[in-house]
């Protein structure tokens, strides 16, 4: 039985809630207009939201959740978020990079 990745989606929507937060009310409802009649708009916010849960560390229950989606027959496409590979990439480079924070403490 498949079981559906939660924590990956509640990072996204957490991020996506942290970035309006930082917003004053006209911005706000400005990124809100702009999100429901701008593909393009919602694609980058969407894209930059993923980008955010890799570098908080959920990058590979994206990965999972991503996987399972495509189990169930459903794709993910640049308007989702970050493809796969994106994902895969940034998630080594950000795995990468704590490494050698970690080593440059000692
Ligand atoms: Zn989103």
């Amino acid at each position: 039985m498949l079981t559906l990745p939660k924590s990956s989606r509640i990072a996204h929507e957490l991020c996506h809630i942290d970035a309006d937060l930082r917003l004053g009310v006209f911005q706000r409802q400005l990124a809100w207009e702009r999100y429901s009649q701008s593909r393009w708009y919602r694609m980058r916010e969407e894209r930059n939201t993923e980008r955010r849960v890799i570098e908080l560390g959920y990058g590979e229950c994206l990965l999972e959740l991503i996987r399972y989606a495509r189990r169930l027959g459903y794709s993910f496409e640049r308007e989702h978020g970050l493809l796969y590979a994106e994902v895969l990439r940034a998630e080594a480079l950000r795995a990468c990079n704590s490494r050698m924070a970690a080593a440059n403490r000692y």
